[in-house]
């Protein structure tokens, strides 16, 4: 027994020694980035390879600009007609539910019909017009959406539903990603797709990968705040790069679902957990929810979130009680 319990630590590699190699492709739309340490070039290569395959494959099931995707094949299911999904549909749908019950609906990834006019909105520079957004409010509702765990169906209560994982689905493939570098073997590693990143081990003799936050300081001018994270999630979202201006307001890319109206609060938020898939849907959370409920929902789940708020001619930073990335 102890002989072949050692034999089995003799075989575990030192990772200590290995090479960093750093790869960045486009996928879903952002920058998909992929650093970490391998014990030489082909196998860091054959990797890679292997990690961007998986986030391909979901980019297939999850994307809401493929009409063949298979989100927007269950989009098109007759009403009430159970539609079996992949897995990896299942998942991501339960999570998204879960978050849009736990918020009330300020997550919703039925919200696509309004997510999809102010993306025009944004291209023309132009409001949408009210009959529009007043008609898409009619097929928003995560309740419209049914799932079935047991028999792996979900089922629509309105037809024509625009889905939307746009909130999810990179956090979701960042940790795919992860998972594909660990069954290879490699236990040091930073995934990141645009503002949604995830460290497992850190590069060696360093306490973490080095990551810069935006903060503010106490005149309120904006600084990078360097911080070196491992073994967890860090998302962050807001409007302070995506929007459209009209009239002198902005409204965001994130929309609220109750009202189907782009944000105009200018708030970003970060979160920090233990997966991507959670801190990309919280982050998105926090910033429909608002400064004062979003941040209130933090503290009833423990959540480590922080907002920053760009309102007024001061911005200022605010934590969760359960930040502890800095203090
Ligand atoms: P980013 O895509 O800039 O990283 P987020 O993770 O916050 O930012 O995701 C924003 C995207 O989420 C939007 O582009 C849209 O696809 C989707 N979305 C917008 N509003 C909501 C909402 N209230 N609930 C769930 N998803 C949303
Ligand atoms: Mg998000």
């Amino acid at each position: 027994m102890l002989g072949s319990a050692m034999g089995c630590l003799t075989n575990v590699p030192d990772d200590s020694e290995w090479e960093r190699f750093e790869y960045v492709e486009p996928e879903m739309g952002v920058d998909f980035h992929l650093k970490f340490y391998a014990p030489n070039r082909p196998e860091a290569e054959r990797i890679a390879k292997a990690a961007y395959a998986r986030v391909e494959e979901l980019n297939g099931i999850f994307s809401d600009y493929d009409p063949g995707s298979e989100l927007n094949r269950l989009g098109r299911a007759p009403v009430g007609e159970p539609v079996a999904v992949s897995p990896e549909l299942l998942d991501i749908l339960q999570r998204a539910q879960a978050l849009a019950r736990d918020t009330r609906g300020a997550f919703d990834v039925t919200a696509g019909p309004s997510v999809r006019f102010w993306r025009q909105a944004r291209k023309r520079g132009q409001m949408p017009r009210v009959e529009e957004l007043q008609a898409a409010q009619k097929r928003v509702g995560y309740q419209q959406l049914s799932l079935n765990a047991v028999n792996r169906t979900v089922s629509l209560r309105a037809a024509n539903l625009q889905l939307d994982l746009g909130g999810i689905a990179k956090g979701y493939a960042v940790d795919e990603a992860m998972a594909v570098l660990k069954a290879n073997g490699i236990a040091r590693a930073y995934v990141a797709a645009d503002s949604d990143l995830l460290t497992s081990g850190p590069p060696p003799d360093k306490a973490g990968w080095k990551i810069e936050l935006r903060n503010v300081d106490e005149f309120g001018n904006f600084y990078p705040r360097t911080v070196f994270l491992k073994q967890i999630a860090l998302s962050t979202s807001g409007d302070t790069e995506q929007f459209v201006e009209i009239n002198g307001r902005r409204y965001s890319h994130i929309v609220d679902p109750r009202t189907g109206i782009g944000l105009t609060s200018r708030m970003q938020t970060t979160v920090v957990a233990a997966d991507s898939v959670t801190a990309d849907s919280h982050a998105t959370a926090v910033c429909v929810l608002g400064k004062q409920a979003g941040l209130q929902f933090a503290d009833r789940r423990k959540l480590q979130t922080l907002v920053l708020e760009l309102a007024g001619n001061r911005p200022q930073v605010t934590p969760s009680r359960a930040w502890k990335v800095w203090e």
